[in-house]
Parts: structure tokens; C-alpha cells; sequence
């Protein structure tokens, strides 16, 4: 079920239980803003998701209202689960879904990092 971008965070969401510890994750990068893991339903040989340690529930709210530290910290996070997996030199591909028309599942902001193979054109032409 998608969710919307905007809204109150819930406290219950499954990336905020991840946070908690209360639901295991494949991590492979913690620090002060960001934990990593991979996707539990991967679409690529290598489909990381990387989320902010804040509540937030997507782009539209982290954008306006993180901290700059906060939000430098979680784009260099990014940056740096990408070049730990390696795909610096072959390519990778980021994806932040935000809101209905995206499809966005779960109500705390994320980074899809996809790689491991040559991922394609981005999108079909509309016509
Ligand atoms: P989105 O549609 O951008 O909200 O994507 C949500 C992503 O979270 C999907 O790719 C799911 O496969 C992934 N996901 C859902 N639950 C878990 C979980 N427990 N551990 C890892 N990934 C998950």
C-alpha cells in the first residue's frame, strides 16, 4: 500500500523498528546519521537501502526541516555505502520514492542504492 509523503511520522513503521532493534536487518553501514542494509526483496544483485536515524517520513520533510548537518550527513552516507559496495566504478543508481504516485511503501525516508549489473534506461517514455 503506498503511503503519502507527507504527514505525522509513525513511530511503528518497519525502518523505525530496524532503528530499534527490534526487526533483524542485513546491515552493512552504521554511523551518527544513517544505518544501511540490504533489501529484504532485492531488485538488483546488489539493492541496498540506506534511511536517515531521524523521524522522517520522506523527501518533502526531510528536505525542509532536517538540520544541514543532518542532511549532510545522510548524502555523504550515501555516497559512502555506495563506494563500500564497490559500484563507484561500475555505476549504481539511486532511487527515493516519495509519496503515492512513486509508490512509496514505507513512511520513513530511504535511499534505494541498485547495482551489480548495467541497470538499463531509467524509465519508458510516457508515449
Ligand atoms: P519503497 O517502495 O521505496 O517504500 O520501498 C520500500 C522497500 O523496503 C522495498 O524495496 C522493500 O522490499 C523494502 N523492505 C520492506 N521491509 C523490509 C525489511 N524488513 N528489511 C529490508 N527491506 C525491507
Amino acid at each position: 500500500m503506498p503511503v503519502e509523503a507527507t504527514g505525522p511520522y509513525d513511530d511503528n513503521n518497519i525502518f523505525a523498528r530496524i532503528l530499534r532493534g527490534e526487526i533483524p536487518s542485513k546491515r552493512v553501514h552504521e554511523d551518527e546519521w544513517s544505518l544501511a542494509f540490504h533489501d529484504i526483496n532485492p531488485q538488483a544483485p546488489i539493492h541496498v537501502l540506506v534511511i536517515p536515524k531521524g523521524k522522517w517520513r520522506s523527501w518533502a520533510d526531510f528536505s525542509a526541516h532536517a538540520s544541514d548537518a543532518e542532511i549532510a550527513g545522510f548524502i555523504r552516507a550515501v555516497g559512502l555505502v555506495a563506494r563500500q559496495l564497490g559500484l563507484e566504478t561500475p555505476g549504481y543508481r539511486l532511487l527515493a520514492n516519495a509519496g503515492l504516485d512513486a509508490h512509496q511503501e514505507v513512511p520513513h525516508l530511504h535511499v534505494h542504492v541498485f547495482g551489480g549489473r548495467p541497470l538499463g534506461a531509467m524509465l519508458a517514455p510516457i508515449s
